[in-house]
């Protein structure tokens, strides 16, 4: 793209510092510009309308285009545009949808902390992990098991139990209390002859290694997303979860499940933890519970992690936590709204009603000569590339990701895979349009 001076283009480039890129190579091509959004799809300055094939940053359940969130945010906005939630003041929006969360939990749920980002939820989480078990008089537990591949923000600890490189390197990360366990997919590190069921009992005998070696008296939690999202999309083999669940127990570690991609409706269930049959002592939510209109997150905890905690806060007279947008009124109206909108239409029916059709075709498009495979839940998945010969890891499915934008797609590419996980609105037609635009750009990239 030539960069004419002046331009919005242009501008951007001199004045913004972007997350996710090289910055040198963004200096000289720049970035798309979107400018509006309706439905399914986005639209950039020049006119071009794309099918957001991601929903955003997998987190625009309701497209980009619903009135009612943009009415109720005006309307709270006119009656108290902000107040906070610390030092013994409070207000309605965030009491509303704390009781749904509670209400809607998976597993029975006992308290919900609101934060404005999934960084600050899961950090947050992990900084009331090491407070619980001071509390309890633990004071040597407090190792946080991350996975390989694993992805839970960027923010020190965050970021810390993050298990890639690229958010670790030359960040001085991981903090030395993060440690990490074997990634559990079976696509990308099951061993030549290993059926996936031997290679769930490597995993899970990995997992217990490094528990016993480490010493379970000084390992707290494990933390890990029912599917993994960023690391790209990586599902569980069978019996994984029940596995990694059965060693903590043993061992009385705490499981964190983060659901900031998979909560309300990604996998076909409101929560992952129903569709894996997982049962949290934490769970971490965001994207989906605003529809990312607002920025919002929450930690929902359960009763045997919320009541040392209380007890810690009565010993030394404060719980030290909190921040300015905790419970923001606009962003928890707006997130109540939007999971009311989830549950009047039935959003999470759809996801599961369309998982057929939109596996289906994800499977017809991994029988072109350049894809290796497929897999996927609900309304996320990732076609797996073949790798070029001769050239770097990766470029086979950033070609396809950047033929797909030509196309009018805007999906991700994550090392060899092409993610998807549009809005939880699409259609039949929809998914068959948005699949259409990647056929023809394997084909252009073949
Ligand atoms: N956890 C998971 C599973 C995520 O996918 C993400 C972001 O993609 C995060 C945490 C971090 O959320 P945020 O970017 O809002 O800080």
């Amino acid at each position: 793209m030539t960069i004419v001076p002046n331009s919005i283009e242009a501008r951007d480039i001199a004045y913004q510092l972007h997350p996710n890129v090289n910055l040198r190579k963004y200096e000289k091509t720049g970035g798309l510009v979107i400018e509006s959004g309706d439905g399914i799809y986005v639209t950039d300055t020049s006119g071009k309308r794309y099918i957001e094939g991601m929903a955003g940053l997998w987190s625009v359940a309701l497209g980009f285009g619903e009135k009612r969130l943009a009415e109720v945010a005006k309307a709270q906005m006119e009656k108290l545009p902000y107040y906070h939630t610390f030092s013994y003041k409070t207000h309605g929006p965030s009491i509303d949808l704390a009781e749904m969360l509670i209400k809607m939990a998976p597993v029975p749920m006992s308290k919900v902390h609101f934060t404005s980002s999934g960084s600050e939820a899961n950090d947050l989480a992990c900084k009331m992990v090491w407070y619980r078990s001071n509390a309890l008089g633990l004071k040597d537990k407090k190792k946080i098991i991350g996975r390989v591949k694993g992805y839970h923000g960027v923010t020190i600890a965050s970021a810390s139990i993050t298990g890639l490189p690229r958010n670790h390197e030359s960040f001085d990360l991981p903090l030395d209390r993060m440690i990490h366990t074997s990634c559990p997919s079976y696509v990308h590190f099951g061993l030549e002859g290993e059926s996936e069921t031997e290679f769930t009992a490597r995993i899970l005998k990995d997992l217990e290694d490094l528990i016993l070696k480490e010493g379970p008296e000084t390992i707290a939690a494990f933390w890990g997303e029912p599917v993994m999202g960023a690391g790209g999309v990586l599902t569980p083999p069978a019996g994984y979860w029940e596995g990694v669940q059965e060693i903590l127990n043993k061992y009385d570690i705490l499981l964190v499940a983060d659901e900031v991609i998979c909560g309300f409706g990604r996998t076909g269930k409101m929560f992952a933890c129903e569709t894996f049959n997982i049962k949290p002592d934490v769970l971490v939510v965001s994207k989906q519970i605003s529809s990312s209109y607002m920025p919002l997150s929450a930690i929902i905890v359960n009763d045997r992690f919320y009541q040392p905690i209380a007890d810690e806060s009565n010993r030394i007279g404060v719980f030290g936590h909190g921040f300015t947008a905790s419970g923001h009124p606009v962003a928890t109206a707006v997130g109540l709204e939007n999971l009311k909108i989830i549950q009047e239409r039935d959003l999470v029916g759809n996801a599961a009603r369309l998982e057929e059709k939109f596996l289906g075709g994800l499977a017809k498009l991994a029988e072109h000569p350049l894809a290796h495979s497929s897999r996927g839940v609900g309304l996320i998945g990732a076609l797996e590339m073949k790798p070029w010969e001769g050239a770097a890891a990766g470029d086979a499915a950033a070609a396809l990701s950047a033929a797909c934008e030509e196309e009018g797609l805007i999906c991700r590419n994550v090392a060899e895979a092409l993610c998807f996980c549009p809005p939880l609105i699409i259609t039949a037609e929809q998914i068959d349009d948005m699949f259409a635009c990647v056929a023809r750009a394997l084909d252009k990239v073949a």
